[in-house]
């Protein structure tokens, strides 16, 4: 017990800590999609809401990292990670090779557990209980077992973490399915515990065979997957303090997910609450996938665009009436909403190569990032599959207390590094590629039967009117394409230029308007 206390209180402590930073630099994109992601403490996040939030990471490369001998069987460029960055209270050491299997050792609650051994951190460990969580153990308090490691028994678990962290809600509920590896603990309706167990179920099935298509060996996860559901804001916060706008996390110590279902973006953008909702669902649920069949180890931090990337990459959902799982690396229709923008406006600023090399080194991402780490992503496993196989690959060995991270705040130059290896060093050929590649995909517009704007432009250019169109949802999104279009224009051009803003019913009407105007 003491040493979940311990763990949640700096989790709450964290939150507070990143209630009181400063915002982030407004991403111009970010003003109309509100999604960010942060990493740390072992919690992957989600934030819908908020200007921009961010949650700066605590300072999880060990600072006395360089005093300490760095493994060179480890993946280049990767650093240690602090222990206490996890919340476990052993010191700083290196990750040494694994030498214990099965382990005697105590749980929480002080009785004799066998355990598996998981990572050896200088003479100490961190071991996998029956339960799934992770805690750090001394080296006193381990001794290695022929005796079998069995998981927790799925109704014990439930009762277990209701007894030792739900005790102050009332009209909790269960749900298992002894086929399948979840454990459901919610307070939520039925109908969303149903459509959550749909989709992870169809997901779960779905990521192992594409992993393993990739090249990658799987394995069943070790423990029952659990998956902790509030019905309302006030439940989930109270629960575990999150920085406003946390909709859902995964918690790799844990190795919970934690969803709600009541969205707060249902006052401020109703036509995108449900089908971020589910995307959410798939979002979190990709996470615990990847990390419970030997994708990704526990305690390891991918390149966070890569982390994140992949998550969105086997996580495409399907909006209106029947929202569902598409299936692994099917497009991304949020992700591809919310490059919209950036890719209208890409068009009339020619590309550089910078929006990959600033995502692919970014210590967190904001919400174009994450949109952007999802088209990199997306991109590399259609059009360079087999070097995005072996870089997964790679990745997929980067051992648990290590981290592709670098101090607080500064980029991960390493990540641009191995992206150089694996996929040339012309980020802007790259980029150009990737955006020729974005701009055929046929994507589904989460709000296609909403109204529109369409803003056409003719711009003299020597003899001729230079013809320029874009359609948005919102008319901010039109003036914003206008000032970069602008930027761009001498002054006779702007003096002469003919504008014209149409509000359309809805985004065929957009796009007809558009084919007629540039044709
Ligand atoms: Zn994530």
């Amino acid at each position: 017990m003491a040493q979940i206390n311990s763990r949640f209180s700096s989790a709450r402590e964290l939150a507070k800590k990143a209630a009181r930073q400063p915002k982030a630099r407004l991403h111009r994109s970010l003003k109309s999609s509100r999604r960010v992601a942060c990493k740390t403490n072992g919690i992957v996040w989600l934030v819908f809401l908020g200007s921009v939030i961010l949650a700066l990471p605590t300072q999880v490369v060990a600072q006395d990292s360089s005093a300490i001998a760095e493994d060179n069987q480890q993946v280049k460029g990767s650093r240690l990670l602090q222990p206490s960055s996890f919340g476990f209270k052993i010191p700083v050491a290196q990750v040494l090779p694994n030498d214990l299997g099965n382990v005697e050792t105590i749980d929480d609650d002080e009785q004799p557990v066998v355990a598996k051994s998981y990572v050896k951190v200088g003479e100490n460990y961190v071991v996998l209980l029956p339960t799934g969580q992770l805690v750090d153990r001394f080296a006193k308090q381990v001794k290695a077992t022929n005796a079998k490691f069995e998981p927790t028994d799925p109704k014990v678990l439930a009762r277990k973490v209701i007894t030792e962290n739900l005790g102050r809600f009332s009209n909790i509920k269960t749900h298992f399915n002894a086929a399948k590896p979840y454990i459901f603990i919610y307070t939520t309706s039925e109908n969303f515990r149903k459509g959550t167990e749909k989709i992870l179920v169809s997901m779960f099935n779905g990521v192992r065979a594409y992993a393993e298509n990739m090249g990658m060996e799987t394995h069943k996860p070790d423990v029952p997957l659990v998956v902790i559901m509030f019905q309302t804001q006030a439940e989930f916060q109270a629960y575990q303090a999150m920085p406003q706008g946390v909709v859902a996390y995964y918690d790799m110590v844990s190795n919970h997910i934690v969803l709600c279902e009541e969205s707060p973006l249902l006052n401020i953008r109703p036509d995108l609450a449900q089908g971020q909702l589910i995307s959410t669902i798939a979002h979190e649920g990709a996470h615990q996938i990847l990390h419970n069949i030997g994708v990704q180890n526990r305690l390891s931090m991918w390149p966070m665009w890569l982390s994140e990337g992949i998550a969105e990459f086997f996580a495409p959902t399907s909006f209106g009436r029947s929202m569902r799982w598409k299936g692994a690396g099917d497009i991304n229709n949020l992700r591809m909403f919310e490059l919209e923008s950036f890719l209208q406006t890409r068009f009339i600023e020619g590309v550089d190569g910078k929006t990959i090399r600033e995502t692919v080194t970014a210590p967190r991402l904001d919400s174009t990032g994450y949109a952007a780490a999802w088209s990199i992503v997306h991109f590399l496993s259609r059009k360079k599959r087999r070097k995005f196989n072996e870089y997964v690959t790679q990745m997929s060995q980067l051992k648990p207390m290590r981290g592709m991270v670098a101090p607080s705040g500064e980029p991960v130059i390493a990540n641009l590094e191995h992206f150089h290896a694996f996929f040339g060093e012309d980020s802007q050929e790259n980029e150009e590629n990737m955006i020729d590649y974005l701009g055929s995909l046929d994507y589904e517009s989460p709000v296609a039967g909403f109204v529109h704007y369409v803003g056409l432009v003719m711009v003299p250019e020597g003899d001729e009117m230079k013809r320029y169109a874009c359609c948005f949802h919102t008319q901010q999104k039109v003036d914003e394409w206008k000032s970069v279009l602008l930027k761009k224009l001498n002054d006779t051009q702007v003096q002469q230029a003919k504008w014209e803003l149409k509000r359309v019913k809805n985004r065929g009407a957009a796009n007809s308007i558009i084919r007629r105007f540039i044709r």
